[in-house]
């Protein structure tokens, strides 16, 4: 029986049958990996508690005939507890999205290390983090998996004229997923998202930046929002099969955590 060994995060875990289940992971060395644990005499609950998702642990994998097999796992180093409602609300957005884009067997340590980076950011959450916040930084997380996988918008040049556009606004064009200058706006006819310029740099920053430097942005609310609604027009040019859950999800997630108990 051949083996495999890597330092995972684990995407997600679902029971199938009574004493079963199934991880979702992603391998710094071997990218997104499917591995059964069977029964619990098979994995120690010792071992089981180290797979909780948004963990990382260093885990051997039997290969088998119809599925994979876990055969250890051990706590990896980079583990960080969550103490809001809002980290497991990204975590689970950006999983869900993870799992609709990656495909088994492309290895991309980038991504890795994105989920490295990204779990040390969820771990200095507040509980009082607003929902506003949290998108922006599930945005900038989906940003920067876009681009690593080449669905990332092209903002260098207007789609329409070429020329490089200015320091005003801009317009977001959904359907090219580039931009229009303010001189072609007036001959392009499809639908256009109107672009400040303050949004457009924080947009280029959330693409470029690392997520600690991110958390420390200040900005207006309705840029931020700007900002968001472009990242989920960007999502359309990826191939999902629906809207990434976490625009919607995350804010309700939060929202309900904090509202105060009435009754
Ligand atoms: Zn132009």
């Amino acid at each position: 029986m051949s083996y495999i060994r890597d330092q995972v995060v684990v995407l997600k875990k679902m029971s199938i049958r009574e004493w079963d289940r199934q991880y979702f992971l992603y391998g710094k060395e071997h990218g997104l990996l499917y591995a059964v644990a069977r029964g619990a005499m098979k994995l120690s609950a010792k071992q089981a508690s180290q797979l909780e998702p948004f963990t990382f642990a260093d885990v051997m994998i039997a290969k088998g005939r119809a599925y994979d097999h876990l055969a250890v796992a051990v706590r990896g180093k980079a583990n960080k507890r969550f103490n809001a409602v809002g980290a497991y609300a990204v975590a689970g957005a950006f999983s869900d999205l993870c799992l609709k884009l990656l495909k088994p067997g492309v290895a991309d340590e980038r991504i890795y290390r994105l989920w490295e980076e990204l779990a040390g950011i969820l771990a200095q959450f507040k509980v009082e983090i607003s929902p506003v916040r949290a998108q922006m930084v599930f945005s900038a997380v989906s940003l920067r998996l876009l681009d690593l996988l080449g669905y990332g918008p092209y903002f260098r040049a207007c789609a329409h004229c070429g020329q490089v556009t200015g320091p005003t606004e801009v317009y977001y064009a959904p359907d090219r997923n580039g931009l229009i200058c303010v001189d072609c706006r007036p001959s392009v006819t499809e639908a256009l998202i109107r672009v400040p310029a303050h949004a457009m740099n924080l947009m280029q920053f959330l693409r470029s930046a690392s997520l600690t430097d991110v958390m420390r942005v200040t900005a207006q609310v309705d840029l931020i929002e700007t900002v968001i609604v472009m990242t989920r027009e960007i999502c359309k040019h990826a191939p999902l099969d629906r809207e990434p859950h976490g625009f919607r999800s995350i804010a309700e997630l939060i929202t309900n955590h904090q509202a105060p108990i009435t009754n």
